[in-house]
């Protein structure tokens, strides 16, 4: 799969298009997710063309990894979810949900997750 520069974030880390954004540095970018499935669920994206954490692990530079998920832990921290509590996930591919192909990482709070992450998808979850 070769990354597609016009996906939906590299174009709102281009400006090109709006986001409620909550945090930003040069490794990263952080804004509110469109269709929130929890009181708080955010965003996290690094600056830089992945596609997935398949190909973030293996060639984004040290300093690029490293920053990206310092950012990680500081949006959460800045969002108040350090004390209760808070879930982060990163879907892969079309077996892992992914519908957008720039890597992102989703921060889940506001609310009890479930323990179930793993089960079947029900009939109205979304594709
Ligand atoms: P994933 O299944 O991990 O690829 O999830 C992509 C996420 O991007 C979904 O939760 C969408 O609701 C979210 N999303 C799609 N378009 C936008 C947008 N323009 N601004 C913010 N979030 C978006």
């Amino acid at each position: 799969m070769v990354y597609d520069r016009n996906n939906i974030f590299a174009r709102i880390l281009r400006g090109e298009l709006p986001c409620k954004k909550v945090y930003e540095d040069e490794f990263a970018l952080a804004f509110h997710d469109i269709n929130p499935l929890a009181p708080v669920h955010v965003l996290v994206v690094p600056k830089g063309e992945y596609i997935s954490n398949v190909d973030f692990s293996a060639d984004a530079p040290d300093a690029q990894v490293v920053g990206f998920w310092r950012a990680v832990g500081k949006v959460a921290k800045q969002l108040g979810l350090e004390a209760e509590g808070y879930r982060i996930v990163a879907n892969h591919g079309p077996q892992g949900g992914q519908l957008v192909f720039h890597f992102h990482v989703h921060i889940f709070g506001g609310r009890q997750m479930s323990h179930r992450m793993g089960n079947m998808p029900r009939p109205n979850d979304r594709q």
